[in-house]
């Protein structure tokens, strides 16, 4: 665990562009606490740094139950107070990117993406703009 954390500090040092998923899996790694203490580390590195918390489904070998959809999201929306781009995964919700006006910016359902929420962003600008609002985002060109 101590390497994952230092890699994550050593992209961020090195400009490296870094999303984290983590999947969360009952009995293992799915309490509050822990969840927060995520949140808090990747806070510390950079609140800009996307993170997805995503929902286990027992497929294959290991016997622990499916995560639970409402816990998830509750999960995520703690961790949006401390962190700018937290997504849910393997659930029907939760999955878009919001502007600070509360516009969609993108939109995912499954694989399907829909980015009508963005405009262009100004000359020499290189990420795109709210297409409600006009406000710069994270998202580049
Ligand atoms: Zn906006």
């Amino acid at each position: 665990m101590r390497t994952v954390l230092e890699f994550i500090r050593l992209c961020k040092e090195m400009g490296v562009h870094l999303e984290i998923t983590t999947l969360v899996v009952p009995d293992l790694n799915n309490t509050e606490n822990e969840l927060e203490e995520a949140a808090d580390f990747i806070a510390s590195v950079d609140a800009q740094i996307p993170w997805h918390l995503s929902a286990y489904h027992p497929d294959y070998r290991w016997n622990a139950p499916p995560t639970d959809g409402d816990f998830l999201l509750r999960a995520a929306e703690r961790a949006k107070k401390k962190l700018a781009f937290v997504y849910t995964g393997n659930l029907s919700s939760g999955n878009d990117t919001y502007c600070s006006c509360g516009e969609v910016l993108v939109r995912r359902r499954g694989y399907r993406v829909d980015a009508a929420g963005l405009s262009p962003g100004h000359a020499g600008e290189k990420n795109y703009r709210c297409a409600k609002c006009g406000e710069p985002t994270k998202i580049a060109l």
